[in-house]
């Protein structure tokens, strides 16, 4: 039975380790295009030089799978076809390619490994007193602005988006803003229009739609909003984000032999984030054993219960909400928050690695 993972991020990790352990007869190939497990809820401290983000996979795989670097170009009918040429036969796919980012020219963008490792060179050449600009008002942006602006207490650091903060209830929003502006973050709520270049690569003066010109040395672009087209190029149904449609056992509706799971599975009600890519993963790993021992699969289904947001190392928000993933009016902040945080990340790398539910 041979078995290809796409993608060694969270979900396909998890799926591979899982998958090892339950179905003894698979041959497991996974296919990343870097040795290396990459944490992105840590990519931000990968900038700002607060942790590292990346462990050799041979350290997160369980023996027996066999890690292969590559790109996988397509998937056809039982063949997953790499950007080297090779070729690699299949009975089972998961697909687990995440999500990425579409840049504006003129800045560097932080949701990727690539980009992370793009921005960290530029942000330790920055002299003291310098300009840096995060754009986008969500997560990442908010994070990584509050990251840089802690760890880099000589620079300036400005966070531009139409509404910073905008997906928390009141209350919480309030205290975000203002652990923001304790850490000296100018806050400017409006939409970028484009960036005008300046003299070197990353600066220049970053354009808003109310009329501004802001003056930046360094602009980071903090937005992920895409999914790799892999799953259209490979010809499977895709909902207009580009995310593959899956069925409620979390299978592509074009093809059984193809499961999809995390960032790049149209999984109604799902958003970006590792926190539903982990039960989708166990989910599906589950569901393929239960197949391979001839059992019906089961539908898959997750209940929300928080956002975490970073400020910093010493400051978070934790946004409470419904299961549907609305928001409550409850909240915390500060030190509990912070330690709600990191348990997040800490069991969402050991949960990947180990395989095993933690939820
Ligand atoms: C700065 C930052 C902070 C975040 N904080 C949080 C948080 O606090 N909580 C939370 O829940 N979520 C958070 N997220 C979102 C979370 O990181 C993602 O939702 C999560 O990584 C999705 O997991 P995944 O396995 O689907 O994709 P990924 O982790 O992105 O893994 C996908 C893997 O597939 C590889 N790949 C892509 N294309 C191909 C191809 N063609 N062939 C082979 N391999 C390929 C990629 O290189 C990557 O290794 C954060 C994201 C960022 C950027």
């Amino acid at each position: 039975m041979q078995v290809v993972v796409v993608g060694s991020g969270y979900a396909g990790t998890l799926v591979a380790n899982r998958v090892s352990k339950k179905v003894k007869d698979a041959e497991i190939t996974v296919i990343n295009p870097r040795p290396d497990f990459v944490e992105r809820v840590r990519l931000h401290q990968q900038i700002a030089g607060t942790a590292s983000a990346a462990t050799p996979l041979v350290e997160v795989l369980r023996e027996g799978i066999t890690a292969r670097v590559g790109t996988v170009d397509k998937i056809g009918n039982g063949t997953v076809a790499l950007t080297d040429g090779a070729r690699i036969d299949f009975d089972y796919v998961f697909l687990a390619v995440g999500s990425t980012v579409a840049p504006m020219p003129g800045t560097v963008p932080v949701g990727t490994w690539e980009g992370a490792q793009q921005a960290r060179e530029a942000l330790t050449a920055l002299p003291a007193g310098s300009q840096v600009t995060v754009i986008g008002g969500g997560p990442t942006g908010i994070e990584t602005a509050a990251e840089i602006a802690e760890a880099r207490t000589d620079l300036r650091v400005r966070l531009v988006g139409s509404a910073v903060g905008g997906g928390l209830a009141d209350g919480a929003r309030r205290r975000l803003r203002a652990g923001l502006e304790r850490l000296t973050i100018d806050i400017v709520d409006d939409d970028v229009l484009e960036i005008g270049s300046g003299a070197g690569q990353f600066d220049g003066v970053v354009r808003l739609r109310l009329g501004w010109d802001l003056a930046s040395d360094l602009t980071l672009w903090a937005i992920v909003s895409d999914v790799p087209d892999l799953a259209a190029r490979s010809g499977l149904a895709v909902d207009p984000r580009g995310r593959a449609v899956v069925d409620e056992f979390l299978r592509s509706v074009s093809d059984e032999r193809i499961f999809a799971v995390g960032d790049c599975a149209a999984v109604p009600g799902a958003r970006f984030a590792c926190y539903t890519a982990l039960p989708q993963a166990i989910h599906a790993a589950d569901n393929f054993a239960r197949l391979h021992k001839g059992r019906k699969p089961k539908p898959h289904s997750f209940p929300y219960w928080n956002r975490g947001i970073s400020l910093g190392r010493k400051d978070a928000i934790t946004q409470f909400t419904h299961a549907d993933d609305s928001v409550r009016r409850a909240y915390l902040a500060g030190r509990v928050a912070v330690t709600l945080k990191e348990m997040g990340a800490h069991s969402a790398f050991s949960t990947a690695r180990a395989g095993v539910s933690s939820f």
